[in-house]
């Protein structure tokens, strides 16, 4: 042998000792012959001590089989080499995963001499894999869920960009914008269809869109319209949008949800052609009952007793003409209060309203005081301003226990007339605020305390204090308080 080939096998022995891939050379039954370091490293053994191992006896059990088939194939000469991904039991008893590449060295004559294995350590790659798979399988589960979610409820969800293209829609959808776009709708937001506004008759434009405010930017709630134009199947929705963001917070897109509200729409009609009815079949009956009792009151030759019976009746029957008046107003007034303006001393017309209420507050242990101007004329309803004033004013009176108090007060601010009602009652929780002015909303306090009432007064009075161009507003709290303050703009004569 030269010494040039001497060199050359030792050169390839060192290679082989210093790859970073683990080598072996085994023989025929399994027995490992020589190992280099980086084997020795992955499986924690020293060569002398891997050298009188085999194969087999590291191999996990799992895997032996096939390892033991593709070696028997190879030797049988079906096959020149193999390639599998084992586990192998460290000598710390750990696993360790390897791609294993096994050749088999033949002599010249053909007859098979030893393996050449090559094993590289893949337990990081396999373990991200694990990770990777369990982590599709558990987003695939989730993703899943999610549908089920979507499709089980009974709203309409639409996904939609931050472009404004359509992106997902459960099931309930479909069928909403079939009724909505019964043309097709190229899934992007703004498309027109036969969508329209509460009233039922006017279409939307495409910035009206709830699909296209959303896609702009907004988030809103309770967004009401119509969908479809057959009276027998259009449905009434309620709209909410929220956006969406991703991971860096950016604007994604936007989720809408349709919430179908058309019997509940129904409802509200058929409650206000109800309300609007049976007060106006009142109305007639009771006006003919005060005129009467008018009459009556006017003959001398009553005696004292049935005078005082008729005073009670008429009392009686004048509280109900305000309660169908206040139920007339709110089943009409629902497109805004017709005015009847004039000239009028509003300090007068309060003045009124306080010592009307006067005797209901002395009975009640309430004190009733006023700061009131000589006279503050203005051009507005008389009649509804007194309204606007009975009505803050009662209420004071009704929600505060004997012992409080409630001031009334009126000034021309500027060119704004103020009318503040202030009392030290029972006050109203922040959570009700919003909803007081709603027709026929009563207060939970009002109710547990049984104070009577319809929920009609606060929403009369903002539709008034509207009508005339004016704002009211409350300060209360729970326990301690209100006070109501009315702003009218001072139209002067
Ligand atoms: P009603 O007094 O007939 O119930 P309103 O519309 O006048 O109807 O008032 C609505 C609700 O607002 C009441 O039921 C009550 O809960 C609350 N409220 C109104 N005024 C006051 C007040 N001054 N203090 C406390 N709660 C009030």
């Amino acid at each position: 042998m030269s010494e040039h080939v001497i060199a050359s096998e030792e050169l390839w022995r060192l290679t082989l000792q210093h790859s970073p891939v683990g080598m072996a050379l085994v023989a025929l039954d399994g027995t490992f012959l020589s190992a280099n370091d980086a084997l020795c490293r992955m499986l924690g053994y020293d060569e002398p001590t891997l050298c009188s191992l085999q194969f087999q006896d590291i191999t996990h059990p799992d895997d032996l089989e096939v390892d033991l088939h593709l070696l028997h194939e190879t030797i049988a000469g079906e096959r020149s080499s193999y390639r599998m991904q084992k586990r192998y039991v460290r000598a710390d008893g750990e696993l360790v995963w390897g791609d294993l590449s096994v050749a088999l060295l033949r002599g010249d004559d053909g007859e098979p001499i030893h393996f050449i294995s090559q094993i590289l350590d893949v337990t990081a790659t396999r373990s991200a894999q694990v990770q990777l798979a369990e982590k599709t399988a558990l987003l695939d589960q989730e993703h899943r869920m999610a549908e089920a979610i979507l499709d089980t409820v009974d709203v309409g969800m639409v996904l939609i960009d931050a472009d404004g293209a359509y992106q997902r829609m459960n099931k309930r959808h479909h069928h909403l914008m079939r009724l909505a776009f019964p043309d097709g709708h190229r899934g992007r937001a703004g498309q027109l269809g036969l969508v329209f506004t509460p009233d039922g008759t006017t279409p939307l434009t495409p910035e009206q869109m709830p699909s296209m405010r959303a896609a702009n930017g907004e988030e809103f709630d309770d967004l009401r319209l119509w969908v479809g134009d057959d009276p027998a199947t259009r449905v009434a929705l309620s709209v909410s949008a929220r956006l969406v963001r991703d991971a860096e917070g950016r604007w994604a897109g936007a989720v809408l949800a349709y919430k179908d509200v058309t019997e509940l729409i129904r409802a509200i009609q058929v409650k206000d052609e109800f309300v609007a009815s049976v007060s106006h079949e009142l109305r007639t009956p009771l006006t003919a009952v005060l005129g009467h009792l008018e009459l009556l009151a006017d003959r001398e030759d009553l005696p004292a007793d049935a005078a005082d019976h008729l005073r009670t009746v008429e009392r009686n029957a004048r509280r109900l003409q305000y309660l169908v008046g206040d139920l007339l107003h709110v089943a009409s007034g629902r497109g805004g209060v017709r005015l009847k303006r004039r000239e009028i001393d509003i300090a007068a017309s309060v003045a009124e309203a306080v010592t009307a209420a006067a005797p209901v507050a002395e009975a009640s242990g309430v004190s009733l005081a006023a700061d009131l101007p000589e006279s503050l004329v203005a051009v507005v309803d008389g009649l509804r301003m007194r309204q606007i004033a009975d009505n803050l004013i009662s209420n004071a009176v009704k929600y505060t226990d004997a012992g409080g108090s409630v001031r009334v007060s009126l000034r021309l601010v500027g060119d704004q007339v103020q009318f503040v009602v202030a009392d030290t009652g029972i006050g109203i929780g922040a959570a009700e605020i919003e909803h007081l002015f709603t027709r026929f909303f009563r207060g939970g306090e009002a109710l547990a305390r049984q104070i009577p009432g319809t929920g009609l007064g606060l929403a009369i009075v903002r539709s008034i204090v509207e009508a005339h161009g004016g704002t009211i507003s409350l300060d209360s709290t729970a326990g301690e308080g209100s006070t109501f303050t009315v702003v009218l703009p001072h139209v002067a004569a």
